[in-house]
């Protein structure tokens, strides 16, 4: 089996031949190593390989294994669905929230962004903030983006398209929120090319909205979203190898 540093090696090289191939600049496509699922000590060896973007899609795991953890000056985005009762913990703990999908939970994390990142570290380091390469400060709006639902499954999360110009007019207004962009997790397709065309339904939608960032791509379509435009990437299973970890969470 590779190491994960090798797998961290291999997915980076991808990502920049991706990025060439679509004629966009060196370096504009960041990854988010998803390590949800995985046993600590390989997140451990990503960390050592520079990863310093992470990902986690349960609250309540990420509380758990963060102390285990204990990276300072890692940057981590909560990319699963969040309920609002959850809204402070995740406030606390994230330097990004990618599945914001209602007002409610909006308003909730806008009311509890302030002074977060300190369940983890002494403040928050919003890198793909407005304030990036600026000293981070634990007043810094928290950074977040809003998860899009662009196919009917009954199972996915996300706000639906019809709603999406309300929903990001509302998160525009809160005071201690900073909308980045939007984030989409496709229907499952075995050729990544099933996922092309959310892919750049997500993009023009970016457009029409004026938000900078795009998350999407995952293990086994992130070139194809490269392609259509993608700014973060979200890869587990191809860096960290399958996930044979039971929940965390309860
Ligand atoms: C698990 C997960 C990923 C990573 O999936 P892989 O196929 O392992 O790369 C990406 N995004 C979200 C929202 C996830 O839950």
């Amino acid at each position: 089996m590779l190491s994960v540093g090798d797998n961290l090696e291999a997915v980076l090289e991808r990502i920049e031949r991706a990025v060439a191939r679509a004629g966009r600049p060196a370096g504009s496509v960041k990854l988010l190593a998803i390590s949800k699922k995985q046993p600590i000590e390989r997140i451990r060896e990503a960390w050592e390989a520079g990863q310093r973007r992470f990902g986690e899609n349960h609250v309540q795991e990420f509380e758990r294994k963060a102390p285990l953890l204990g990276f300072s000056g890692a940057e981590w985005h909560l990319v699963g669905h969040l309920q609002s009762n959850k809204a402070r913990r995740a406030a606390e703990l994230f330097q990004v929230i990618e599945t914001v999908d209602s007002e409610r939970l909006a308003r909730r994390l806008s009311e509890f962004a302030v002074g977060g990142g300190a369940g983890v570290q002494a403040c928050r380091f919003p890198q793909i903030g407005p304030t990036a390469g600026q000293e981070a400060s634990p007043t810094a709006p928290l950074p977040v983006l809003v998860e899009v639902k662009l196919s009917p499954e009954p199972t996915k999360a996300g706000c639906s398209e019809q709603d999406l110009p309300r929903l990001i007019e509302a998160v525009r207004a809160l005071p201690n929120l900073d909308l980045r962009g939007l984030m989409t997790m496709p229907p499952f397709t075995a050729d990544p090319e099933g996922a092309r065309p959310y892919f750049a339904r997500l993009r023009e939608w970016s457009l029409r909205l004026n938000l900078p960032e795009l998350s999407m791509g995952m293990s086994h379509d992130f070139e194809a979203a490269i392609e259509e435009g993608s700014t973060i990437v979200r890869v587990g299973t191809a860096i960290f190898g399958e996930r044979n970890l039971e929940s965390l969470s309860d």
